[in-house]
């Protein structure tokens, strides 16, 4: 995926009301012009979160997070600076293209998604229209208890028993063998005719997180195999990148976490129990690409996958990919041999909350399985099942949850707590050694800010807070002597606008930048400041301060380029160069 349109970002930055958007993690008051709530970037007592909803942006008093929306929603989700514009994009129904789709060789390719999309809306309804003229698949769900209600919100169908009813229906209402191909609704024979993929299973679409048809899944109405058969990849279904029912647990709403299970059934079991904030993983596997989309609503996943050997290998294989991706994950375990559609429709709602409110936390699971089959009385397997456990608790930060686990584990084995302890810090210290051959990339926090930076960040803020100040600064400053990157973009925009007498627009400016830390740097701009009579004296100083450390750096650059100069015997450069570097030196005194 290429970059985002900057046109793209504003928009979405616009059609996020701030104030909303925070609202939904923390109540806001209107207080004056602005909203005050609990920061919760830090433990905040008093309310110390300003938000301005007229320029977008956020400022806290008491730890200094400031931003716009997108920085929030990163901060607050921990998303990537991307995942959180897509958030948004998906929170105001906003479809992102990027710069090269948009370019014409991909425009052919969004009008083919577009198609494809088009025929699964039609191949639904075939299914559907299919469904309710059949007595056998009808009965086949009603058996299975599934309501009117659900075969309609999730457009279940039927696949005729017979080799080409949904090609020549396609074709009849006027779609081409080729896109017909495309979409995986059909196969072609070796005598190049085409015949139905599906055929005489109940019809499943497949929604994207936007509600977008991207294929099907069919299931057998008997015990023939495969009992289950999906949409081929196409240039819209992708295997392992979505969830199924994510765009109904969205739409309704979600209270903060998911629930995950394996397949249809399932999903459409949950839903119709009014467990609404359930998707299905599809397929076994969870991938790396799921648990990003899950990342986008919320940050707690309670898996709930079959209580068989499959299902178990399953869920630490997805405790493994959610934790990478900073979910926390619980774990419901379904007692044996029932999944979660015949554990909610033989006893009932009340009784599978429970299972929820029992879930099992992702360390208390993984040691489970991994005294799974071992003999404990057996002194290797015992010794065994010691250390995976110790490698399990060395991931543990918390020493008090190292120790409440490590006496399970005496209490289950009569192993010398403090044997288990050794062993941790044993695996603790071999891993920390590893980690510390990456390079570590992030920000120094006792990193003092330059004296220049605070200068800029000043200037541009009364020069936002009142731009009567503009003709007594861009006589003094030009927005090419600004220093650091992104105030040096800020001041451009800024001074663009005041020169054709507009009010600088936050959100716009906002838009330009990326980097979380920058967009932190230049809506701390936007933080009003009481312009009076000091206000020029402190200005001239700002100015004066960014001046001096121009003229240092070229000074600086200049003895680098005398003393080569001397180095190679070139006088006359280096008499000429010392003229300049006097003259700058001269200037910086004046300063
Ligand atoms: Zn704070």
């Amino acid at each position: 995926m290429g970059r985002i349109p900057e046109e793209t970002i504003e928009k979405i930055i616009q059609s996020n009301n701030i104030v909303d958007v925070i609202s939904e993690f923390v109540p806001l008051k209107k207080t004056g012009h602005n909203y005050m709530g609990v920061c919760p970037f830090h433990n905040d007592k008093g309310p110390s979160l300003s938000v301005s909803m007229e320029k977008g942006v956020y400022h806290c008093f008491g730890c200094g997070a400031s931003g716009n929306v997108i920085t929030f929603i990163m901060k607050i989700r921990n998303l990537e600076y991307i995942d959180a514009v897509r958030y948004l994009a998906d929170r105001a129904g906003i479809t992102i293209y990027d710069e090269e789709s948009v370019s014409n060789e991909n425009s052919k390719e969004i009008k083919l998604k577009e198609k494809l999309y088009k025929i699964n809306i039609d191949a639904a309804r075939f299914f559907y229209s299919n469904l309710f003229r059949n007595k056998e698949p009808y009965n086949y769900l009603v058996n299975r208890k599934i309501d009117e209600s659900i075969i309609k919100r999730f457009g279940l169908g039927y696949s005729l028993n017979e080799w080409d009813s949904l090609y020549s229906y396609l074709k009849k209402i006027g779609y081409e063998d080729e896109l017909i191909f495309i979409s995986g609704l059909v196969l072609k024979s070796k005598n190049n005719t085409y015949y139905d993929r599906f055929r005489n299973r109940i019809m499943f679409p497949v929604f994207d997180n936007k509600g977008r048809i991207i294929g099907f899944g069919g299931r057998v109405l008997d015990n023939s195999k495969p009992k289950y058969l999906n949409s081929p990849e196409t240039p819209v279904f992708h295997k392992g990148t979505n969830l199924y029912g994510l765009n109904f647990a969205v739409k309704s709403g979600l209270p903060g976490y998911l629930i995950m299970v394996e397949g249809y059934m399932d999903l459409i079991s949950l839903h119709q129990f009014g467990i609404t904030n359930s998707v299905a993983s599809l397929g076994t596997a969870l991938t790396n690409d799921q648990a990003k989309l899950i990342k986008r609503y919320c940050k707690d996943v309670f898996i709930c996958y079959d209580a068989d050997a499959a299902g178990k290998a399953a869920t630490l294989r997805g405790i493994e990919i959610l934790e990478e991706n900073a979910l926390n994950v619980k774990i419901v375990s379904i007692p044996k041999g029932k999944d979660p559609d015949e554990f909610l429709k033989t006893f009932g709602r009340v009784e599978f909350d429970k299972l929820i409110q029992n879930s099992t936390g992702s360390i208390e699971y993984r040691i489970l399985k991994a005294k799974d089959g071992k003999n404990l009385k057996d002194i290797h397997e015992k010794s065994q099942f010691v250390k995976e456990a110790a490698t399990i608790l060395s991931k543990l930060k918390n020493e008090i949850d190292i120790q409440i686990y490590v006496s399970h584990i005496y209490d289950q084995t009569g192993i010398d707590s403090q044997a288990i302890l050794d062993e941790i810090k044993k695996i603790k210290r071999t891993t920390n050694n590893d980690k510390l051959n990456y390079k570590d990339n992030s920000r120094n926090p006792f990193e003092i800010e330059p004296g220049y930076k605070k200068a800029e960040r000043n200037i541009l803020r009364y020069l936002v807070s009142d731009i009567r100040l503009y003709d007594f600064i861009k006589n003094k400053i030009t927005p090419n002597e600004f220093i650091t990157e992104s105030y040096k973009i800020a001041s451009d925009e800024i001074f663009k606008s005041l020169e054709k007498g507009e009010i600088p627009s936050a959100q716009s400016i906002l838009a330009k930048f990326e980097n979380e830390e920058d967009i932190k740097d230049v809506a701390n701009i936007f933080q009003n400041i009481q312009v009076n009579d000091n206000s020029y004296r402190f200005l001239d100083d700002y100015i004066k301060t960014i001046k001096k450390y121009n003229i240092e750096l070229i000074l600086n650059d200049l003895n680098i380029k005398i003393k080569r100069c001397e180095e190679n015997n070139q006088i006359e450069e280096s008499t000429a160069l010392t003229q300049k570097l006097i003259g700058l030196t001269k200037q910086l005194k004046m300063l």
